[in-house]
């Protein structure tokens, strides 16, 4: 299901408010109630919208957007008691996808998100993928280096597939896991080196310099779009 939303908010109140109308409404919710433990739980939860307080007991709002925004392409609304037109504006311009002011009404809030969703453009998945020497039909499940083809484990092909559908974002070890083995294995994260080291050795020319798979340390992996 892609309906989990993020609630990013220090106001229990508000918290409580949107928590109940997002359950009525077929959503799933998870709550942050700082900036980083949003981060964090972004990282670790996956979440398909993020809904944003500015004012925000540790870090500011605008730098737990500029943090999102480095990640991934998840819609973001700002939900914020600050009303000046230059913060919309702000939040706009660094990538928010709309702006909601407090106190709102929750028939108005539902419909931004139903909007933003409606916005997000689906992972388009080719049927063929190609960055310098390497070269992988989807429809033919054949991976080839300088037209040289290399045989995957159906782990490694997995692995490979998932990172070229999402090429140029930053996937975590715990999403990743969940994807290829349908669970997370929390902090154990070594099987998922090790595939992936298998994986290097095969479509990387310099292991130690990655072309196409690169690490995102502490974090995951990414696989490179240009
Ligand atoms: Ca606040």
């Amino acid at each position: 299901m892609n309906n989990k939303i993020l609630i990013i908010e220090d106001d229990k109140a508000i918290v409580r408010l949107m928590e109940i109308a997002l359950k009525t409404n077929g959503y799933e919710s998870v709550v942050a109630n700082s900036g980083i433990e949003g981060i964090s739980l972004f990282l670790n939860s996956s979440p398909n919208l993020v809904l944003l307080d500015m004012g925000l007991p540790d870090i500011d709002g605008s730098d737990v957007l500029e943090q999102i925004r480095a990640m991934s392409n998840t819609p973001v609304i700002i939900v914020s008691a600050r009303d000046r037109e230059q913060e919309k504006v702000n939040a706009l311009d660094n990538g928010a996808n709309d702006y909601i002011t407090k106190p709102f009404n929750v028939g108005e809030l539902l419909a931004r998100i139903r909007v933003a969703f409606r916005l997000v453009k689906p992972v388009v998945k080719e049927d063929y993928f190609s960055l310098d020497y390497l070269n992988v039909d989807f429809i033919r499940r054949r991976v080839t280096i300088d037209g040289e083809e290399v045989h995957l484990t159906p782990i490694e092909y997995k692995l490979l597939k998932l990172l070229i559908d999402n090429k140029g974002k930053v996937l975590t070890h715990s999403f990743i896991n969940k994807e290829i083995w349908g669970y997370d294995t929390e902090d154990d994260y070594q099987s998922l080196r090790v595939f992936m080291a298998t994986l290097r050795r095969k479509i990387e020319k310099n292991t130690s310099n990655p072309r196409f798979i690169l690490t995102e340390v502490g974090i995951g992996y990414r696989m490179n779009d240009e």
